[in-house]
């Protein structure tokens, strides 16, 4: 008998059939003699047409009423799975983020999970019910509902499966796994079986959507290790744990990011301490920053350019703007015509000459790039927008096919 958590994304929940399709999946986890915690997400693409309405009213809603509004869509899945359950014979019970005892801080909208008590959830596992959470949200101290930022349900349930001591926790997708580049924009890609949780969080966060990054980031910090496999097909999918750095391929993955925009403020005093000046204002308003780079000074000027998420743009961009005439700064321009492809592999590591092989290849494509960033296992380059699926497609043959 085991403890299983299994989360169910939204393209698994997408309409009643499918909801019906995975309680009986979860029906028979359980009849196979385990107990079973589910995390569902919001049907289909409910959590966008959600933001939607939303921005019907204001273009930019303030951020506790729209995670109320968020938290809905997952509480939708929850009570209808646990309908299917009890059609199909087993007691359900459902929770909302709330009741689960998932604590937040009061970030809204990107809230961070403080701790979870699960005394709830544990009582009714042993009353021999499964027990079905509703993913992406919690509730901070100020007793207000929180969401834990897009994909956030892998969140959930991997931190569920932390604080339960779950024996696996199964991330159920509409893909078979994990890939070496999404299946559904590049033709060859292959299962991966096993990858580490540094690969995976250099993909997730560098925009393979199958995993929310801070989930795998959560993962990693308490040592849980979880498979994502499909809903609908019987395959052994991915396993994500700590790997041995000898054991991966030197480069595993290539990634797409089309959800970045281009900051560039342009003539910049180039003297210390302007660029703390500004990074700093982003940081304290919660931007997260990707690239950063400084033209080399000329007459004591310099050019600074840096990347955010699209979402965020509006946000950084205001506060740059503020900060123009105290930083003496010419001009401002935003970019979103631009895209990050990425390469990944633990391997990197131990093999020198991977950066100029894929800046080659790109070259060879016609492809300019803008921008450069590297971490030990990820090298990642800006690019023209239009030239993104080619560079993803040319990468993957380069280094994978
Ligand atoms: P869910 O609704 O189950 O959370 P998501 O849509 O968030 O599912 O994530 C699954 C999607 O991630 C896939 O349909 C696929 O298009 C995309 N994806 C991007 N990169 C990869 C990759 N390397 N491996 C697998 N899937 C990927
Ligand atoms: N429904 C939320 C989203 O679309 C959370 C999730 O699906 O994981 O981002
Ligand atoms: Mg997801």
């Amino acid at each position: 008998m085991a403890l299983i958590v299994q989360k169910y994304g939204g393209s698994s929940v997408g309409d009643i059939e499918k909801i019906e399709f995975v309680a009986q999946k979860v029906i028979d986890t359980k009849r196979k003699g385990n107990k079973v915690v589910v995390v569902v997400s919001a049907m289909g693409k409910t959590t966008d047409n959600l933001i939607a309405l939303a921005k019907q009213i204001m273009p930019n809603p303030p951020e506790k009423e729209l995670d109320l509004l968020l938290s809905t869509g997952e509480i939708v899945s929850v009570a209808l799975l646990c309908m299917a359950i009890e059609k199909y014979g087993e007691q359900a019970e459902g929770f909302p983020g709330y009741f689960a005892g998932i604590k937040t801080d009061a970030f809204h909208t990107k809230a961070k999970i403080q701790k979870i008590e699960p005394t709830k959830i544990l009582n009714e596992i042993k009353k021999n019910k499964i027990v079905v959470i509703a993913g992406f949200q919690g509730i901070s101290s100020e007793d207000s509902i929180t969401t834990l930022g897009r994909g956030g349900s892998d969140l959930t349930a991997i931190a569920l499966a932390g604080a339960i001591n779950a024996d696996i926790c199964e991330i159920y997708t509409d893909v078979e796994g994990v890939f070496t580049s999404d299946p559904n924009r590049v033709k060859n890609a292959k299962l991966i079986s096993v990858i580490s949780y540094d690969e995976l969080l250099e993909m997730a966060s560098s925009g393979a959507k199958v995993m929310q990054s801070r989930a795998v980031e959560f993962a990693k910090k308490y040592k849980i290790p979880f498979v994502v496999k499909s809903t609908f097909k019987e395959t052994g999918g991915t396993m994500v744990k700590e790997l041995e750095v000898r054991e991966g391929a030197v480069v595993s993955s290539v990634t797409i990011n089309e959800n970045q925009a281009k900051i560039s403020i342009f003539k910049v005093p180039d003297r210390p301490g302007i660029a703390g000046k500004i990074f700093s204002a982003i940081g304290e308003a919660g931007i997260n920053v990707n690239m950063i780079v400084q033209n080399v000074g000329r007459d004591n000027f310099a050019d600074v350019s840096f990347t955010v998420d699209i979402n965020e743009l509006e946000k950084a961009k205001k506060i740059v703007e503020n900060l123009k005439d105290e930083i003496g700064a010419e001009k401002i321009l935003c970019d979103t015509d631009i895209c990050e492809v990425s390469i990944i592999g633990i391997g990197m590591i131990n093999h020198p000459g991977v950066a100029g092989r894929m800046f080659n290849c790109l070259a060879k494509n016609g492809i300019n790039i803008e921008m450069i960033s590297t971490s030990e296992i990820r090298i990642s380059c800006v690019i023209r927008k239009k030239d993104g699926q080619k560079a993803l497609e040319e990468l993957h043959k380069e280094f994978i096919e």
